[in-house]
């Protein structure tokens, strides 16, 4: 079932029927105001389960408990007073804190880990739709495991149509790239994933807070498989003389795509200008790798803005496309 609402001007009627799919344990694809999610009751073992099987998705790589109201998480993990904080400034809206969980939450949502992540959204659709459920809802980004997260409905349909039991359009994502993931069962707290909400506004609420061990750390098994992989591969250029290098490296190439920022158009008709500055650089990333598929490149060059702030989580994202290569 598709359905398509206006995310400024909606009914909960329009909600209803993929309300009682999320009920009755079948799986929805909706919009959050960082990029489309796949969700499914999480205290559904049953139903969580053919969000992996929708995907593709590794059983080993956790899913985000999704809430409208924040007394939900009474029966979901122990809110401590560092969350209660971290709650109170950046909720809802693109933070996910990892807690400690509680029995009612089933292993396959948190991959076998006594910690739960936990989001309250500030997209009016989706929270429409988790309290329309009545249910807590575990979701993941809608794609196919290993693509690029999906900022637009089109995405969304071209990787799971026939495999969600409902995609709602809502409209382009907001941040375009996935929730800042922050580790509170650790002491000082970590980022497992930078997102829209940055480390710096982090620290200034609670503290320090470090970036976690990166790919592989244990704690976020999320972080080991490829991710965020368009079907040509992916090279980083950085520094003054990237678009020199490209042209050098490109030569091996027939038809080379650039991810350009900060400096004229490439040569290249497969060009892609990512944006003015970073936070247009994280709206445009996902939907510019999907363009590059779509144009048939034999390869991407990206230059990844510098380091800091929204910076971090584009490059997070645009490192793990490449799978670390660069040029
Ligand atoms: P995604 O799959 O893209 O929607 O993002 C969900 C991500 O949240 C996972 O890939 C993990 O990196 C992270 N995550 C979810 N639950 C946990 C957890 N209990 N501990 C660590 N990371 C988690
Ligand atoms: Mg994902």
């Amino acid at each position: 079932m598709r359905i398509t609402v206006n995310p400024h001007a909606f009914t909960d009627m329009q909600l209803e029927n993929a309300a009682a799919i999320l009920q009755g344990g079948g799986i929805c694809a909706f919009p959050t105001e960082t990029v489309y999610g796949l969700g499914a009751n999480a205290f559904d073992e049953k139903a969580v389960k053919k969000i992996f099987e929708a995907k593709g998705r590794p059983q080993d790589n956790p899913l985000i408990v999704h809430v409208s109201d924040r007394s939900q998480l009474d029966d979901i993990c122990t809110v401590t007073p560092l969350a209660e904080m971290l709650m109170d400034r950046f909720w809802g809206g693109p933070l996910t804190l990892i807690l400690p969980k509680k029995e009612a939450v089933p292993y396959s949502v948190t991959a076998g880990l006594e910690t739960v992540a936990v989001r309250l959204p500030s997209h009016p659709v989706a929270n429409a739709l988790i309290r329309l459920s009545g249910l807590p809802i575990a979701a993941p980004s809608a794609n196919l495991s290993g693509k690029p997260s999906p900022t637009r409905a089109a995405h969304v349909i071209a990787d799971l149509e026939g495999r969600a039991d409902c995609i709602i359009d809502g409209g382009d994502c907001l941040w375009g790239v996935e929730s800042t993931v922050l580790d509170l069962t650790v002491s000082p707290p970590a980022v497992l994933r930078p997102g829209a909400v940055t480390k710096e506004e982090l620290s200034e609420v609670i503290g320090e807070v470090i970036y976690g061990t990166g790919v592989g750390a244990p704690k976020s098994p999320g972080m080991k498989y490829t991710h965020y992989a368009p079907n040509a591969p992916v090279y980083i250029a950085e520094g003054e003389d990237a678009l020199a290098r490209i042209y050098s490296a490109a030569e091996k190439f027939q038809k080379p795509g650039v991810l350009y920022y900060q400096t004229e158009r490439p040569k290249f008709s497969s060009s892609v200008f990512a944006g003015k500055n970073e936070k247009e650089y994280a709206v445009n990333l996902f939907f510019a790798l999907r363009e590059f598929d779509k144009m048939g490149v034999d390869v991407i060059f990206a230059m990844p803005p510098k380091e800091g702030g929204m910076g971090d989580a584009v490059r997070n994202r645009l490192f793990k496309s490449a799978g670390g290569k660069t040029i």
